[in-house]
């Protein structure tokens, strides 16, 4: 059995970032929390007391164990001094190839001769860093969902390279946190969740992109097709977020020249970045939070007849 890993750093306190430091102290690992800005600590400063919320209410932890999982916890912008103790980094950079590969590049002579290394991207290959990292056997994928503490799924995908001893310890670590492990057997872009998701959030966004359904209307339709999901495509992208929604969807319309991926990622720049709408992150996305309309009964209720213009007003040609 490999030893466990005690001491982890994580590389970008955005969205998954934070979910994944906040979640692995609160499961009783050392943790450190590096970004490049300070910016992005403070945000997940404010995430992590929302998150302390979330889980009293959702997973019933008592003040001991979130005083305890502050107390494991660490922020710093010092790249040097956040890998110094790592056992295993974890990078969720943003799903930027440049920016990933300049990561990978600066932190290979500050890391521990043992430290392991994982990224969490979402769409990216281990094999398109792994040279970059200066240790591609001890290198591979561990990609975590969002809503970590309730979509408790760790995708692990090794490259040609990686070592069976790096899966194992890795591996041992997911389960650790409370992770069920997704062996992916072969590497491929969007591993499991993403290779499932992905398809979903652009037809969504190509129907509100050329105007053939609001976006409600194809969450609504989506939640009735699916009874019991408790959101549908834009409530997820709001919880993603959109920087890292613009992110996946600029860079794989670039690179297959797919222009209805561009027109969709414009979309989502003039309605939603432009102005720093972030998603539920800002409390303003396709929904406003705390309180989105598709958590509202009435969102999936059969509707009274007051709603015959607004049906008529939106299926009018244009
Ligand atoms: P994000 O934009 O919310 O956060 C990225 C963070 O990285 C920001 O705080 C930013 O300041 C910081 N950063 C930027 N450049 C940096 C650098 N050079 N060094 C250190 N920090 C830097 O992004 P996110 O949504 O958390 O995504 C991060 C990674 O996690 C991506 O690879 C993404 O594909 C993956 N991921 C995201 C989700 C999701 O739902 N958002 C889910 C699973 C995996």
């Amino acid at each position: 059995m490999s030893k466990s890993i005690e001491h982890v750093t994580v590389l970008g306190a955005g969205v998954l970032g934070g979910q994944i430091c906040w979640h692995s102290a609160f499961k009783g690992k050392q943790v450190v929390v590096y970004d490049l800005f300070e910016k992005g600590l403070e945000q997940c400063r404010f995430a992590h007391q929302q998150y302390a919320e979330i889980y009293k209410r959702d997973l019933g932890a008592t003040d001991e164990q979130i005083e305890q999982t502050r107390a494991r916890l660490r922020y710093s912008t010092d790249l040097a001094d956040a890998v110094a103790n790592a056992d295993l980094v974890i990078e969720a950079v943003p799903e930027i190839p440049e920016v990933k590969k300049q990561v990978y590049r600066d932190m290979a002579p500050l890391l521990p001769a043992n430290c392991l290394l994982a990224t969490n991207s979402s769409t990216l290959l281990p094999s398109d860093f792994a040279e970059d990292t200066g240790r591609p056997e001890k290198y591979c994928a561990l990609h975590f969902a969002n809503l970590i503490w309730s979509i408790n799924l760790a995708e692990v995908m090794a490259h040609a390279k990686t070592a069976e001893d790096t899966l194992r310890a890795i591996t041992r670590f997911a389960i650790e946190i409370g992770m069920i492990p997704v062996p992916v057997s072969k590497p491929q872009n969007g591993y499991v969740i993403n290779s499932l998701l992905v398809p979903l959030l652009s037809a969504a966004q190509t129907l509100v992109t050329n105007g053939v359904a609001t976006p409600e209307t194809v969450d609504r339709t989506y939640m009735v097709m699916n009874r019991g999901a408790s959101m549908g495509p834009f409530g997820v992208i709001d919880v993603v977020g959109m920087k890292t929604c613009y992110d996946i969807t600029q860079y794989w319309g670039n690179l297959n020249q797919d222009e209805q991926a561009l027109k969709n990622a414009d979309y989502i720049k003039r309605n939603f970045l432009d102005q720093g709408k972030l998603g539920l992150q800002t409390g303003s996305g396709f929904y406003s939070y705390p309180n989105p309309a598709y958590a509202d009964p009435a969102f999936l209720a059969e509707p009274g007849l007051d709603v015959v213009e607004e049906v008529v007003r939106l299926t009018r040609p244009q």
